[in-house]
């Protein structure tokens, strides 16, 4: 038996469970599922499953459903709980709570109620995906899940075009191929990308290319299980020296050639010392 009884303050403590791997849970979080007063799962079947899995005995403690379905509903009988002084230990069905699962909301309305709000860390599909897809991990952006209807995901997938970080969704297997092919069109086949299935468990795979390689690898192909996609950023716009060139003169006009620089390199992604040279030199020659 892995976990302790412990003496848990009052408050409400979010539990991140396994995404796949059983024993992908930690110590702490077995502690606090053993120790709270209440017990509140976004399914209570699966949670009641992973406590059986790791001997933690519910005991005759109350075990509450909480999901987007009845949350208004519930909500007020879990701060409820909270008022009276208990523990209240919330996990959603699968990995943390919050990360595109319920929970925001009583988040917020406990700590509005002056609440301790704490976690156990753990698991998230979407961070373990970024560790495997072999794209940069710098700057990401983590949209969960993409509209269903084609031509939102597509208005969707535009709004997200020009940002400079990785992309990170969530998606169906009966949609992947719709979604990359859409991804495709919209962002350019030639980004890479990958997506990462049934991560932690028997049959996890990881596919990396570009975005045309992914779709062509899928045609006539089923696939199962639960899928997090990744998309590599779009490429450092293409500006030619002319353009550069006209834009500094414009930006010389009411900036010095250090500020200058600054925003123009930040505008276009291009290295701040280029701007800065170029900038010098338009300044000098203006000034003969
Ligand atoms: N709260 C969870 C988390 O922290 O990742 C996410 C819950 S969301 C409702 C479920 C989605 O997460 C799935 O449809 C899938 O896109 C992704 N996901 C969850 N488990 C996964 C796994 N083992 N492998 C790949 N993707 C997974």
């Amino acid at each position: 038996m892995n976990h302790n009884i412990v003496k848990l303050d009052a408050g409400l403590y979010f539990v991140a469970t396994p995404i796949g791997t059983a024993r992908d849970i930690t110590l702490r979080a077995l502690d606090i599922l053993a120790s709270a007063d209440v017990i509140a799962a976004e399914d209570t079947r699966s949670m009641r499953h992973l406590m059986d899995i790791h001997g933690v005995p519910l005991g005759d403690r109350p075990i509450l459903a909480y999901h987007d379905h009845n949350g208004d509903k519930m909500r007020p009988k879990l701060l409820e709980y909270l008022a009276q002084g208990k523990s209240v230990a919330y996990g959603s069905e699968a990995g943390t709570p919050l990360i595109a699962d319920p929970g925001f909301h009583l988040s917020k309305d406990a700590a509005e109620m002056g609440c301790l709000v704490t976690s156990a860390p753990g698991p998230s599909a979407f961070v373990t995906a970024l560790t495997l897809a072999g794209l940069p991990t710098d700057r990401f952006l983590f949209e969960g899940f993409l509209p269903n209807s084609k031509s939102q995901r597509r208005s969707k997938l535009q709004d997200l075009a020009e940002i400079q970080a990785t992309l990170i969704f969530y998606e169906s297997p009966k949609r992947l191929a719709a979604m990359l092919a859409d991804a495709a069109d919209v962002l350019g086949g030639d980004r890479q990308a990958a997506f990462c299935r049934e991560l932690t468990k028997k049959f996890e795979e990881v596919r990396r290319g570009t975005l045309t390689d992914l779709v062509q690898s899928l045609a006539g192909q089923t696939v199962k299980g639960e899928i997090v996609v990744l998309i590599d950023r779009a490429g450092e716009p293409k500006l030619n020296e002319l353009d550069l060139e006209t834009q500094i003169r414009a930006a010389l006009e009411t900036m010095s050639v250090r500020d200058a620089a600054e925003a123009l390199a930040q505008a276009t992604g291009l290295p701040k010392r280029q701007i800065y040279k170029m900038a010098l030199d338009i300044g000098s020659k203006a000034d003969r």
